[in-house]
């Protein structure tokens, strides 16, 4: 089939929170999509009725919305092919089913769940391959039909899969692929609940969605060659087919939470940005070329392409994605200004903050920490830790640290006091800042480094912090006076130093 206007489609199962590879595949779809004009839709395969999950859907959906990914058809903005849920076109897939039944090209099979395990079993004992099923009921007589119908037994439909031959599909990432029909079983089309089977309710959509381009991870290769031929069956033209690459983790294992991969929106929650997430995900199986790592949106749309789409497997590393969400931090300060770094920090501050910190958060004040501090975190959700000491009253810090390298408690305390005296009078603006504060230290006779580093213990409760005259003028006067006073004491009141 030749594609002439791009339809692709991102068809979830909502059994969970949508977990970052499979975002990927979401992905890929929008991005061929934005690139091609096409269109991208979402569709929601929820005919499991056993394993769906309460709030799955909003996960799948909020996470698109996150990253940015808009569809053109699908739930909430509906389409011309509509439902966009598979559970609202049951009676679609039992009419096309009956098709086939009619047709000769699948059957009512009455086996019971007990009668398939054991006969699986039985497979398995004679180290026979297992198969999911022996095809008993594929040449029941209508007699024999009518026999086991009497005892109310409701059936399957089962689709008659081709005894032998081979089945070759082209596959836009990996070629040609074939599989011999004798290796595939007679899957079921539709369940004894009425339901449909994954395999029927996809096709069936696929093709009434008028979906040109089918790409999804390649644990549903197998899956092809059976839809193939449904599609044969019901002499429907076939979509195209890509696969896209496994994403593993880096011991080269099915990616898992043991690697760091987890759900789009815990990373959300753990303050990453959609932008970093967005590019990361684009190159796990995808590559402009092999160097370029930082991309943006708009440079992704307008380069992606399923030729460079990588046959091998690809690689999450979560340290790439901490160290990228760092870049873009940084992006963001550079083309949107700090207020939109304080912005997006301002929940994770609300949320991390201590209980002392005063609430609600000063978007104003944030923006006058986020110079001091965008550098210093790759996440946001870093923020709200080290840079505690600018929201609350009190610090907690040991006395011991005070006493830094080249004076003891006593010449603290003095510098301490002159430090009081001198910037009582000092306007609060770094340069002022710096003027009183170096020539203070000649006076004390003390290295700069020294009397620094205990002003900067002194007001900032650490031993690493921003630039200090930056981080005063911040604090301001009131609270870096009350900080020194209360530095004072504290080494007082440590009599065991
Ligand atoms: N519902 C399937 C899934 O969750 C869709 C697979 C496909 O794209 O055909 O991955």
């Amino acid at each position: 089939m030749k594609a002439e206007s791009v339809r692709v489609r991102y068809a979830p199962s909502p059994t969970g929170y949508p977990h970052i590879g499979n975002i990927r595949t979401a992905l890929f779809n929008w991005l061929f999509a934005r690139h091609t004009g096409g269109r991208f839709i979402v569709r929601i395969e929820d005919t499991d009725q056993s394993r769906k999950v309460q709030g799955a859907v909003e996960a799948i959906l909020d996470s698109l919305r996150w990253l940015g990914m808009d569809w053109d058809e699908g739930p909430g903005v509906g389409g011309d092919y509509g439902s966009y849920f598979q559970s609202e076109r049951r009676d679609l897939y039992q009419q096309y089913a009956q098709q086939l039944l009619e047709g000769g090209q699948a059957y009512k099979c009455y086996c019971s769940s007990d009668r398939l395990t054991q006969m699986r079993a039985v497979m398995a004992e004679r180290k026979e391959s297992v198969r999911s099923y022996d095809r008993r009921c594929r040449d029941l007589s209508p007699a024999e039909q009518a026999q086991v119908e009497t005892q109310g037994v409701a059936p399957v439909i089962r689709f008659k899969v081709p005894l032998d031959g081979q089945t070759t599909f082209h596959d836009l990432i990996r070629g040609d692929i074939t599989f011999n029909n004798s290796e595939l079983d007679d899957l079921v089309l539709l369940k004894s609940d009425g339901y449909p089977t994954y395999h029927l309710a996809n096709i069936v959509d696929d093709h009434f969605m008028k979906v040109s381009h089918v790409m999804r991870a390649d644990e549903w290769l197998s899956s092809t060659p059976r839809h193939v031929l449904l599609y044969g069956a019901f002499g429907w033209e076939a979509p195209l087919y890509a696969h896209l690459p496994m994403i593993l983790g880096p011991d080269k294992s099915k990616l898992s939470k043991r690697h760091g991969a987890t759900s789009v929106i815990e990373y959300r929650d753990t303050g990453y940005v959609p932008e970093a997430v967005v590019n990361f995900l684009a190159l796990l199986g995808w590559a402009l070329d092999d160097k370029t790592e930082i991309m943006s949106r708009d440079d992704l749309i307008k380069y992606f392409s399923l030729e460079r789409i990588s046959k091998t497997a690809a690689i999450f590393s979560q340290e790439k994605l901490y160290w990228m969400n760092g870049v873009y931090l940084r992006q963001i300060v550079e083309k949107q200004g700090f207020g939109e770094f304080a912005r997006r920090a301002l929940p994770f501050l609300e949320l991390g903050l201590p209980d002392t910190a005063k609430r609600p958060i000063d978007q104003e004040y944030v923006n006058r920490i986020a110079p001091l501090m965008y550098e210093r975190v790759n996440l946001l959700s870093e923020l709200a830790e080290r840079s505690g000491f600018f929201f609350v009253e009190e610090l907690d810090y040991d006395a011991e640290s005070l006493v830094v390298k080249g004076m003891d408690k006593e010449k603290a305390i003095t510098s301490l006091k002159m430090c009081w005296e001198r910037l009582e009078d000092c306007s609060f603006d770094h340069d002022a800042l710096e003027g009183v504060l170096r020539s203070l230290t000649e006076e004390l006779g003390l290295k700069t480094g020294s009397l620094f580093g205990l002003i900067r213990v002194a007001v900032t409760g650490r031993t690493a912090s921003p630039p200090l005259f930056e981080t005063m003028a911040v604090l301001g006067k009131d609270r870096c006076l009350g900080r020194i006073g209360a530095a004072i004491a504290r080494l007082r009141g440590s009599g065991g130093l």
